[in-house]
């Protein structure tokens, strides 16, 4: 029998090969279903193996993509945008700081920033006769807060004089309810309060008497409640910001606290409720999707959630499509650089490019192209069909 020699190369080549393996010692075998040992990774199916150099940290791995496709920017919006989910802190309380802000806003198109710093009393007459008196007092409007401590008996008159001054001063709406209602604040008696509590009913009934959108940020990620482990989608953030955990034995759990707030959904039709980051289910658009269609009093907005929408495109195109009439853009943190990131995926059909804060999310974007007459939708119409109190000069209805 003749043995060719390209046959006995090959066979020199699987031992050696072999060899090199078995004397490093790295190739671990695991049986279906199970996980590679820490620092080995599947190299085969059923086949681990640790790596020959130290790996880097997931802190310092940045790879370069080689991906080349094409790319368009998109500095400035398509429509002027009203930015629902505003914080512009100080920047509203002199003229001088209200000027720069909306030079900014206006390279990056956006006509209208609705306040949601919770201002109430004093400081929001301040804030809003700081705009009335500018040239600028068409581009921004304020939310009134509503003060959640010491809710007992007494409370709910108080709090709804307090929303009625801050109304004739000329507060649009309510918000940012903050995440604390839930998750910490406590009552007079020492008892958690939940979202759902009926002591907290007759603001709701004022909102909706006063016609009134109420922005409500209810919890947080879902990760931010579950195990800081190997798994955890945000595990990033979490070391990064230990105050963004909320482990089981000091909080509530997620799920508690989305079924308090649905029940307050539920329990006030008539009032209208805009959920902040889509309500934390952008990484679930069916349950949002359930949402509306069982409350038609509620709408969402999507600050901060990009990271989710930009990686489903097709998913959440769809979705953007057929619930176009419940969407509001909002950005949250006012970062004027940040803006274009939404622009280009709602308006573009681009692949595979960068999201602003790698700490959110170790994965890229897509756009997910949304045509114009949703794109004016989320951009500002959802507003001000909801928000009675904002200008509409510059949008034609
Ligand atoms: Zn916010």
């Amino acid at each position: 029998m003749r043995i060719s020699r390209s046959f006995v190369t090959a066979l020199v080549a699987f031992f050696l090969g072999a060899a090199v393996v078995a004397q490093r010692g790295q190739s671990t075998p695991i049986k279906p279903g199970e996980e590679c040992p820490a620092g080995m990774t599947e190299v085969r199916p059923g086949q681990c193996q640790a790596p020959t150099m130290p790996p880097p940290s997931i802190v310092d791995y940045r790879p370069r993509s080689t991906l080349v496709v094409p790319a368009h920017p998109v500095p400035r919006a398509k429509y002027p945008a009203i930015d629902f989910h505003g914080h512009p802190g100080d920047r509203i309380m002199s003229a001088g700081a209200l000027a720069t802000m909306v030079s900014e806003l206006d390279s990056l198109n956006v006509g209208l920033m609705v306040s949601a710093d919770n201002l109430s009393g004093e400081r929001l007459r301040q804030a809003i006769a700081t705009i009335a008196g500018s040239p600028q007092k068409d581009r921004v409007r304020v939310l009134a807060g509503i003060d959640f401590r010491d809710v007992g008996p007494g409370w709910a008159d108080k709090a709804v004089r307090q929303l009625e001054a801050d109304v004739r001063a000329g507060a649009v709406g309510v918000g940012e309810i903050a995440k604390s209602l839930g998750l910490s604040i406590r009552k007079r008696d020492g008892s958690r309060l939940r979202i759902d509590d009926p002591d907290l009913d007759p603001i709701w009934d004022a909102c909706a008497r006063l016609n009134l959108p109420v922005f409500i940020h209810t919890a947080d990620p879902q990760e931010f409640f579950q195990p800081i482990d190997d798994h955890n989608e945000r595990w990033l953030e979490l070391a990064l910001f230990p105050g963004r955990r909320y482990p089981s034995d000091r909080f509530p759990s997620f799920e508690e606290l989305m079924t308090e707030r649905d029940n307050l959904f539920r329990r006030h039709p008539r009032t209208t409720f805009v959920a902040a980051h889509m309500g934390w289910h952008a990484n679930d658009l069916a349950r949002l999707g359930r949402m509306f269609d069982a409350m038609p009093n509620l709408s969402a907005e999507l600050g901060a959630v990009l990271y989710d929408i930009g990686r489903q495109p097709r998913v959440a195109h769809d979705f953007f499509v057929k619930y176009q009439d419940r969407i509001l853009f909002g950005k949250d943190a006012y970062e004027p650089s940040e803006y274009p990131y939404y622009w280009r995926v709602f308006e573009t059909r681009d692949d595979y490019f960068d999201y602003y804060r790698h700490y959110h999310a170790f994965w890229k974007l897509y756009g997910i192209d949304l045509p114009d007459p949703v794109l004016k939708k989320v951009y500002y119409a959802n507003a001000l069909r909801l928000t009675p109190g904002l200008p509409r000069g510059a949008w034609r209805q």
